[in-house]
């Protein structure tokens, strides 16, 4: 039994020796940081629907938008529809997980840009592993991400963000969602949505507001899917320091002229690229500390996840 949130992830990925040939594609960044802070359950769909490893390669074919998984070796090897189920029950089983980490270019796991190979021509970056669309389409805000992309510093963070966004809404609804938790949720997520889009932080602030007029629970399923759907655009250099600027404005009153400036200077240091975005929100929490706005207090943008993740540094 752990506390640790739950992330799906790929088995080759952590070193186990499920691929075709019998190897593995062990990924250091997820079985060092990542397991000192999630329970990583292993998944290798091409196993456990029965194939052993090792087993002949797969890969997609057909049409691009409905790619069937077949073997090049084994004339009749069609894995499709064992895929797209198995897809479905681990959606059923794994209801816990707040995020996926998949294998790249993988017909069974890749997320985008998978081989489709048509008629002999050259093949299509156009496809997506069968479970993992499968996965997908049955848990349409659950956080997915390969491993390549992990290695982009603002796709990483954006990711972990979202996985954690995920594991405060898992929390809400285990404590029971009331009308107004629902709308301290929101709240609490203002400058993260604002670092995506203040049109979209809006949109769904007017969601929000139909709390009483529409049932609790599809009203809240609706919110979390365009939550969930908004936080997967990235925050631009030029957003945040828009949002750190709309955080400086409540501590105007509260600090002197030199602090003051000192924080419009790192601001703009890191609007510029000079420092990295974990310069100014440190020094923003620093003062927050000495400060008594509940509201400011109860922000995620601050501490959207564990400082030992480190992802403000390289962004
Ligand atoms: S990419 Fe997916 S199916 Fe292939 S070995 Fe890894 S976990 Fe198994």
């Amino acid at each position: 039994m752990t506390d640790k949130i739950k992330l799906g992830v790929s088995s080759c990925l952590l070193g186990n020796p499920v691929r075709f040939d019998g190897g593995h594609k062990h990924h250091s960044f997820i079985t060092g940081t990542l397991t000192q802070h999630f329970d990583l359950v292993a998944v290798c769909p091409e196993m456990a629907i029965g194939l052993g490893a090792p087993r002949p390669s797969l890969r997609l074919v057909g049409k691009p938008e409905r790619p069937r998984v077949v073997s090049s070796k084994i004339p009749g090897l069609d894995v499709t529809d064992h895929l797209e189920n198995y897809g479905k029950r681990v959606a059923g089983l794994l209801d816990e997980i707040c995020g996926y980490i998949v294998k790249k270019d993988s017909p069974s796991c890749g997320m985008e840009r998978v081989r489709v190979y048509v008629d002999g021509k050259m093949p299509q970056r156009s496809g997506v592993g069968v479970f993992t669309k499968s996965l997908m389409d049955a848990m349409p805000w659950l956080p997915v991400e390969e491993e390549g992309r992990l290695n982009d510093p603002v796709l990483r963070e954006n990711f972990f963000e979202r996985v954690f966004v995920c594991h405060r809404w898992q929390k809400l609804q285990k404590k029971g969602l009331t009308p107004a938790s629902l709308v301290e949720f929101h709240a609490a997520h203002k400058y993260m949505l604002m670092s995506r889009s203040q049109q979209d932080y809006r949109r769904l602030g007017q969601m929000v507001a139909r709390v009483g007029k529409e049932p609790l629970e599809q009203l809240a399923q609706s919110y979390f899917l365009a939550l969930m759907d908004v936080l997967k655009q990235r925050a631009s250099r030029k957003r945040q320091s828009n949002v750190l600027y709309h955080l400086l404005g409540y501590f105007k009153r509260q600090l002197q002229s030199q602090d003051k400036q000192e924080l419009v200077g790192l601001i703009e240091n890191y609007r510029q690229g000079q420092v990295p975005l974990v310069v100014p929100v440190t020094l923003m929490k620093y003062h927050l500390k000495s400060s008594s706005n509940r509201y400011l207090l109860g922000q995620h943008y601050f501490d959207p996840y564990p400082q030992g993740l480190s992802l403000r540094n390289s962004i």
